[in-house]
């Protein structure tokens, strides 16, 4: 899932992998070519680890639609159509 906080010392944009409801995992995203495209601080990576310290948006489509990493991916809600 994408999700995202509000940070002082990083973007605070990341990718929450969630099983049964909570995040077991926070990772920088990526774009499909394996690129680190929003680094993330220590803080978001190991201490946030509750969902309420997240918001989440919702399942990743940057793999499926190359158009969101190519330029103008800026952070927003993507549709999910
Ligand atoms: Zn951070």
């Amino acid at each position: 899932m994408n999700a995202h906080r509000d940070c002082d010392k990083c973007t605070g944009k990341a990718v929450a992998w969630m099983y049964g409801g909570e995040i077991y995992r926070i990772t920088a995203r990526k774009d499909r070519y394996g690129e680190v495209h929003d680094f993330i601080c220590n803080t978001c990576r190991f201490e946030k680890k509750n969902t309420a310290d997240w918001v989440i948006e919702g399942p990743r489509e940057i793999d499926r639609h190359s158009v969101i990493s190519q330029n103008h991916y800026d952070g927003a809600s993507t549709t999910v159509r």
